[in-house]
């Protein structure tokens, strides 16, 4: 499947897949205004504001967006389809996170409707965070995601730089990726650039160490998920009781991050050495972290 930016000639099958994809839903009252979309409307849209479509492998265009620019600065998506039969297969994850990175804004928004409890629970998994509620509809809003090459370490390094200059205690850092993808030595960039007292190394048989700071400021905690077998052995580790006061660094911890802090940062490193930095919650919306990164 591939993101790509939606022309007008995508109108006709992004006004039928709206229809499906809102048609699938719950009866709404009042109705989506979706309903009422048309070829005509939809292409109107596209030529002013443009949008995104998702494209499977058979050339089936299976997810959309419109985008709504009426907001300086940041990006609004509405319309938000996924092809009813590919819906729960991360269709729709995937489109948005391709959004984020392709679209070169400092915020996308969005609203969703409040009587659809498991969409809005879908955006806030994702980072997104409610801003406003004005019934029926609930608006939320994220920070964009950037990606950095790191193609050797001292890319990292300078990163882990870049990075540790917005960290504050409280704050919270997932890292992901394989075996080998520098998530420790991530860590340990981020603790030199912290001054933490060393040495950070990958945890074998302790879980959980805390490095304390060498300058007064917050603590790493540094946790190495990888061997934990759920998320209630992560409430084990009883990391609530420090994460106020630390800097919490989290390797193999997607999906765990929520837990801890309504603000996490997610750092995505892979093989090929690209760095994709998503700054998830309210925290990180005023930040630039996009904009210090990708300069
Ligand atoms: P992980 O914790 O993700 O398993 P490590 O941080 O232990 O991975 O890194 C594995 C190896 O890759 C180490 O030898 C490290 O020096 C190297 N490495 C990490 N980041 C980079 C980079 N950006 N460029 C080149 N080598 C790197
Ligand atoms: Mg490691």
């Amino acid at each position: 499947m591939i993101v790509r930016k939606a022309s007008t000639e995508d109108a006709k099958d992004i006004a039928s897949l709206i229809h499906r994809s809102f048609g699938a839903r719950q009866q709404l009252d009042p109705p989506a205004d979706a309903d009422s979309e048309t070829v005509e409307s939809v292409a109107h849209a596209l030529s002013t504001d443009g949008g995104w479509v998702a494209v499977a492998e058979d050339g089936q265009i299976i997810g959309s967006a419109l985008n709504d620019r009426s907001r300086p600065g940041a990006l609004g998506l509405r319309r938000v389809s996924v092809e009813p039969d590919r819906q729960n297969l991360g269709v729709a994850s995937t489109l948005v996170s391709e959004i984020e990175l392709q679209s070169s804004v400092e915020r996308i928004w969005l609203t969703a409707r409040e009587e659809l409890p498991q969409t809005v629970a879908f955006w806030v998994k994702r980072g997104y965070h409610i801003v406003a509620m004005r019934s029926p509809y609930v608006e939320l809003v994220k920070a964009t995601s950037v990606q950095v090459r790191v193609p050797n370490l001292d890319d990292t390094r300078t990163l882990a730089k870049k990075i540790s200059a917005h960290l504050v205690a409280g704050d919270v850092v997932i890292l992901s990726g394989d075996l080998g993808a520098g998530k420790t030595t991530f860590t340990q960039f981020l603790g030199e650039a912290l001054s933490v007292r060393g040495p950070i190394t990958s945890p074998t048989f302790v879980i959980a160490r805390t490095h304390p700071s060498l300058i007064g400021g917050p603590s790493l905690v540094h946790v190495d998920a990888y061997r934990l077998e759920s998320a209630s052995e992560l409430a084990d580790l009883d990391l609530d009781a420090s994460v106020d006061s630390s800097v919490t660094v989290i390797e193999w911890g997607e999906g765990l991050g929520e837990q801890l802090s309504d603000s996490w940062l997610h750092i995505s490193l892979s093989d090929d050495r690209i760095a994709t930095v998503n700054p998830c919650g309210p925290r990180w919306l005023e930040a630039g972290l996009r904009a210090e990164l990708s300069g």
